[in-house]
């Protein structure tokens, strides 16, 4: 019986992981949930699955979650508010799982102490990876945790790896690997229609159903952006040596492109039960609820190269790479910043890479090799973006 704790319960990756927890009482036991804003989802969780803790980021509505507890049938739940707490349940001795479901560099923090605890990290929250890189990477070898990509075409590398493989690792027969991408909904809109997409389209992912910074991040292909840098450094591998290709059917989730000429890939419906099911079993397998694939529905498979001039987000994040040393953090700091204008309705979608890319034209590729610089670095990064959100809108 393993204890999981779930950072970020309440989004769609944290109720996606509580559907395959269910699946497996005999297996799991949920000992921590957390949630930031959407208290009334945390409450119901709580009588679904009644955790030993639950965690209120948002320290302001702290109370009045603890009465609601505290006169329900859950009593015993022990509520715990603010930043802090989630790195207190995710180093938690009795968990042995740690779901990093957070959204954006909220869930760094409570993630590297998941990892500096040995846990199983069960990385859904890229963000946090892409933002401190090496020192993530190091602390989950120091520590010996065991990292499991969630995202699904990372978890699809993943099981397309050699038998025994662990993540950091360069698997040396590997030549490539080829990152797929839906596209997202604006992969045929015209160039110059770009500038009027208003948030409810953006969200409107073809795909997959996500939370609203990620939706808009594949809107602009930023998340692809951040999957590649995601997977050079969960695989060790030169920016050079990853392909994206767009494949709108979602059906591929990435291949891996071996010396012999073999290229393997993984499949499935497009539902993250099936990445997250895996981490959660492995190195065995159970059953996820997502329904068979039925490969004669599915008939024929697209590929595509990726435009970079609709696309410059995807442009962005390879500079950031090659760049190294804290560009990648400037990046994944300023994008937070402009994806919350944009869907704030304070800058319009093509205003996002304008003020990523003049954000990362501020700073100098220092060497990112402590956590302090890295969170200075975050900071900064924040403060300039909204510098430029305030210049485009004078
Ligand atoms: P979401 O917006 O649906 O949920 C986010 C969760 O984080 C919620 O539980 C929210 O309460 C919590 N949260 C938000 N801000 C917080 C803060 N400041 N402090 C503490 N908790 C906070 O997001 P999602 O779609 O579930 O995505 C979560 C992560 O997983 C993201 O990093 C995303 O890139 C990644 N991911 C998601 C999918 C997907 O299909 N949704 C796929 C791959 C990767
Ligand atoms: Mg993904």
């Amino acid at each position: 019986m393993k204890g999981i704790c779930i950072l970020g319960a309440t989004g769609s990756i944290g109720v996606s992981t509580l559907d395959v927890v269910a699946r497996h009482p005999d297996k799991y036991r949920v000992v921590a949930l957390t949630a930031n804003g959407n208290l009334d989802a945390l409450y119901e969780q709580c009588l679904a699955h009644h955790p030993e803790y639950a965690v209120v980021a948002n320290e302001n509505n702290l109370q009045a979650f603890k009465d609601r507890i505290a006169n329900s049938p859950v009593a015993d739940i022990k509520v715990l508010g603010g930043a802090k707490a989630l790195e207190t349940v995710s180093t938690l001795d009795n968990v042995d799982s740690v779901m990093a479901a957070i959204v954006g560099a909220a869930g760094l923090l409570p993630t590297l102490a998941a990892a500096k605890a040995g846990k199983n990290v069960l990385l859904a929250n890229k963000e946090a990876l892409v933002m401190s890189g090496q020192i993530f990477m190091q602390a989950v070898t120091d520590a010996g945790a065991t990292l499991l990509p969630i995202d699904s075409e990372h978890n699809a590398i993943f099981q397309c790896m050699p038998a025994g493989y662990t993540a950091g690792q360069t698997a040396k027969q590997a030549r490539r690997i080829l990152l797929t991408a839906s596209g997202g909904p604006f992969r045929r809109t015209p160039i110059a229609d770009l500038d009027a997409v208003t948030p409810d389209q953006a969200v409107a992912h073809p795909k997959w159903d996500m939370g609203r910074k990620i939706s808009v991040d594949s809107a602009t292909m930023m998340n692809k952006g951040l999957e590649l840098i995601e997977a050079c450094l969960l695989f060790n591998m030169d920016p050079d040596d990853i392909q994206v290709v767009i494949h709108p059917q979602s059906i591929i989730h990435s291949m891996v492109d071996y010396v012999d000429g073999s290229v393997l890939a993984q499949m499935g419906n497009p539902d993250m039960r099936t990445p997250i099911a895996h981490a959660m079993a492995w190195p065995e397998r159970f059953d996820s609820g997502v329904a068979p694939l039925n490969i004669f529905e599915v008939a024929h498979m697209d590929f595509e190269q990726p435009d970079l001039q609709r696309f410059p987000c995807l442009r962005l994040a390879y500079e950031a790479i090659k760049a190294g040393g804290i560009m990648p953090t400037v990046l994944n700091a300023a994008n937070e910043i402009a994806v919350e204008a944009f869907l704030n309705e304070q800058v319009r979608f093509t205003d996002i890479a304008k003020i990523i890319e003049r954000s990362m034209a501020k700073f100098t590729p220092d060497v990112a090799d402590s956590l302090e610089i890295i969170l200075q670095a975050d900071r900064q990064a924040r403060e300039v973006a909204n510098t430029i959100i305030g210049e485009l809108n004078s």
